[in-house]
């Protein structure tokens, strides 16, 4: 018999997360994740289930009766979403400003969609105009889009897209993983179809779940399919049965998942939408004033940047890799590196969630001033925090 050492037990380092997700936790959500697990027909996670299923409703701002949260990460929710609108031979248009859209773009040829992609370049949004000469070009069954590009910090208006799309008879399938609980996603207003988001993003809960929404007209398309969906575990057609009345067993629920889920959205309703919303745009823009007061420029337009998601330029000469590792380890504050085009380019500071505060927005300005005067960066002492200052005395 071999003697192996034992691995520590599991001690996390105090990290300040602000990047591109997962946020911020509150203590009261991983104190909800502590509680007992009980069966996943126990008569109270039957109830917690309908709970967060109202809950769920009330943020996504919809009365969709199909609407739950999904067992898996915000991919999971897009592969949900795909999967049960899109039959194979369908075509579907992407629209690809950025990583997420490619993603989508590539979960749906593996549903058997016939895809067609119409791009704009990373930190740019699409407009109407474009969106309708590519639906009369393809005629596309659904058409994908995410309202919140986390790769970018583009935040896509999605109001006149939405009419074009159902005047064309399509669905529009949306990912606000990034937006939902921090920015409005309007479902029913604005008549989006198939809609997911995640947890980890600006609802503050650990990853592992992926709130998804379906319209009426979507669950028709679900319920007019001539073929099964193509992934068992995401076919609504069983999962509802169990979110359902039947409560008919489909797949073991992650309990102590749904329960910090629980309490995440408990913690949304009890801010209200609007004041957390307000909250988000707050902390962007004295972020924004900080920034621009050292001489840092976002990479996105200002009307278009996403309060949740800040794409700032990496300032002439600095290290990208040097200055989010000293970010890291020397003040403990995750924050994203760019992407795709925008790699080594742009810095990707979150304010998500429980993570959008002043105490975040200032801390991170200071932080970053004594990396960049580490680099040789030239910036005028103090600046940041001052600009931020008096933006939040305005
Ligand atoms: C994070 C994210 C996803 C993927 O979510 P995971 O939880 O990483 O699977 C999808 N879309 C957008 C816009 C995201 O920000």
């Amino acid at each position: 018999m071999t003697t192996t050492t034992l691995p520590a037990p599991v001690t996390p380092p105090e990290r300040i997360l602000m990047g591109p997700g997962p946020s911020a936790i509150s203590p009261r959500v991983l104190a909800a994740m502590a509680a007992p697990t009980v069966g996943h027909l126990d008569p109270y996670f039957l109830q917690i289930m309908d709970e967060m299923q109202s809950m769920l409703r009330e943020v996504f701002r919809t009365e969709n009766q199909l609407t739950l949260a999904v067992s898996g990460t915000g991919s999971a929710g897009m592969e949900c979403c795909v999967v049960n609108v899109v039959e194979p031979g369908d075509r579907v248009l992407v629209c690809k400003n950025g990583v997420f859209g490619g993603r989508m773009a590539d979960v749906a040829e593996r549903a058997g969609a016939e895809v067609s992609v119409i791009e704009r370049p990373f930190g740019e949004v699409f407009d109407a105009d474009e969106v309708k000469a590519a639906i009369e070009q393809h005629s596309p069954q659904v058409v994908g889009i995410v309202h919140a590009e986390t790769s970018t910090g583009a935040h896509q208006p999605l109001e006149e897209i939405s009419k074009i799309v159902h005047d064309a008879g399509a669905l529009l399938l949306v990912d606000t993983v990034t937006s939902l609980g921090g920015a409005p996603v309007e479902v029913d207003a604005w008549q989006l179809d198939a809609v997911y988001s995640g947890t980890q993003k600006c609802l503050s809960c650990p990853p592992g779940l992926a709130p998804v929404t379906f319209s009426p007209r979507a669950v028709e398309k679900i319920e007019n399919r001539k073929t099964k969906v193509a992934s068992w575990y995401l076919d609504t057609t069983m999962i509802r049965n169990y979110w359902g009345e039947q409560r008919s067993y489909h797949h073991t629920a992650p309990i102590n998942a749904n329960y910090g889920l629980h309490e995440a959205l408990r913690i949304v309703l009890e801010e209200g939408l609007e004041a957390r919303h307000a909250r988000h745009l707050r902390n962007h823009q004295a972020l924004a004033a900080g920034l621009e007061a050292m001489g840092i420029d976002y990479a996105v337009a200002e009307g278009i940047r996403l309060p949740m998601l800040n794409a700032a330029k990496i300032p002439e000469g600095c290290d990208d890799a040097k200055v989010r590792g000293q970010l890291l380890n020397q003040f403990g504050i995750e924050i994203g590196a760019g992407l795709g085009p925008m790699k080594g380019k742009t810095w990707r500071i979150g304010l998500m969630g429980e993570a959008s505060s002043e105490r975040n927005v200032l801390l991170f300005l200071a932080a970053l001033e004594r990396c960049l005067t580490d680099q040789s960066v030239s910036v005028t002492p103090g600046s940041g925090v001052a600009a931020a200052n008096a933006y939040y005395a305005g």
